[in-house]
């Protein structure tokens, strides 16, 4: 007898989402850091996970790193929920709070895993646009909000693909006018100049809790959710944490859909070490960000359209020639970047990571070759 081995009829076309793992020299496609964490980090962390019974189920609450990484942002440990990797944040944020019957608010164009989380939970993707800056334009957003009410809304800042942070004025106003969770993904957070983290109310990214421009800080059960990864600052790609900051009836949400040990012992514990080395990983980010500078600098010389960065990543468009053969010409010279050329609302583009300074002369060079 032969089994029908036939999927959800609504996911039968449903390609997994995946960027393209190939080898190259250098691999500036995937928004990592392209230096590995502290090696002391890495030395500590090996003796910790030798010491750990792993006979044992993990701390289901991950109670100790809940513990820190709220001290870390100055709110209490019932606003922390963590898990692996953002990705699965936002999807018990989905799983949580959207559904059947609610919808999802998106600025396109965006990371696109919030729509394709969306489509694995049956909840409706509502689709706005952006200003031609690419950042949210309010009066738009609040067409769209007081129209679709969606359950979420889902802003990516600094926004992956086009680099741009959003205004601290854009998150207060859309956190005030949307009905539901307004989720902020910051997975490239510490590469911008403000954080949402401030606009929380009765705590701040900021030791005095004051917002950093007067009267933004949301409303008391605004809804306002901050995701944060460990994938990208911390250098920690290969371990899946991420965590977001909320109020604890969303937090409460999140744990209610949340797979019993869903993180392991080894990601609590390397999350924990990860924490003792934020200085240093702050003089990381404040080195990739001077690269950032340069590279723009360089861009700005080449016939690329390319749009100011506040994450470790730059958008850019080939004027003369086509994005698919440049990603090409790039990949024959040892060169990984990102083809989002077929992205809603980037179409024509690529965007590079920043890499060492090093990957970025290799990066620049290559590009002169194929430009
Ligand atoms: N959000 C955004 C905007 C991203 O670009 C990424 C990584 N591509 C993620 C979330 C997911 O990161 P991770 O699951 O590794 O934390």
């Amino acid at each position: 007898m032969s089994r029908a081995l036939t999927r959800r009829a609504d996911l039968a076309d449903l390609a997994g989402y995946h960027s393209l793992q190939v080898d190259a020299e250098v691999k500036l496609n995937a928004n990592e850091s392209p230096l590995p964490p502290p090696a002391e980090w890495q030395e500590r962390l090996a003796d910790a996970v030798a010491g750990l019974d792993v006979r044992r189920y993990p701390d289901r609450e991950a109670t100790e790193l809940r513990q820190r990484l709220a001290a870390l942002h100055g709110v209490d440990p019932s606003w922390v929920f963590c898990a692996n990797g953002s990705n699965e944040v936002l999807q018990s944020l989905l799983l949580a709070f959207g559904g059947p019957g609610r919808s999802i608010l998106v600025f396109e164009p965006t990371y696109t895993l919030h729509a394709h989380i969306a489509r694995l939970t049956l909840t409706e993707v509502v689709r706005a646009g952006r200003g031609p800056d690419f950042r949210v334009d309010v009066g738009e957003a609040a067409r769209v909000i007081d129209r679709h009410q969606p359950a979420i809304t889902a802003m990516c800042s600094p926004n992956n693909p086009t680099g741009r942070a959003e205004q601290p004025e854009t998150v207060a106003r859309v956190a005030e006018r949307a009905p539901g969770l307004v989720v902020v993904d910051e997975a490239y957070g510490q590469f911008a100049p403000w954080s949402a983290l401030e606009l929380l109310p009765g705590k701040a990214g900021s030791a005095t809790g004051t917002p950093a421009i007067p009267g933004t800080r949301a409303p008391l059960g605004s809804g306002l959710v901050v995701v944060r990864t460990f994938s990208k600052t911390w250098a920690m790609a290969g371990l899946r944490l991420g965590y977001l900051v909320a109020d604890p009836e969303v937090v409460a949400g999140c744990e209610a859909v949340a797979l019993p040990y869903h993180l392991s012992a080894v990601t609590q514990v390397a999350g924990l070490l990860a924490l003792e080395y934020h200085r240093e990983m702050m003089v990381r980010v404040a080195g990739i960000a001077e690269e950032r500078g340069r590279l723009e600098a360089a861009l700005a010389g080449l016939p690329v359209d390319w749009w100011p960065s506040d994450a470790n990543f730059i958008l850019f468009r080939p004027r003369e020639r086509t994005a698919q053969a440049v990603w090409r010409g790039l990949l024959t010279r040892g060169v990984l970047i990102r083809d989002c050329s077929r992205w809603p609302g980037v179409q024509g583009c690529l965007r590079m990571t920043i890499g060492s300074r090093q990957e970025n002369d290799r990066f620049v060079d290559a590009l002169k070759g194929c430009l």
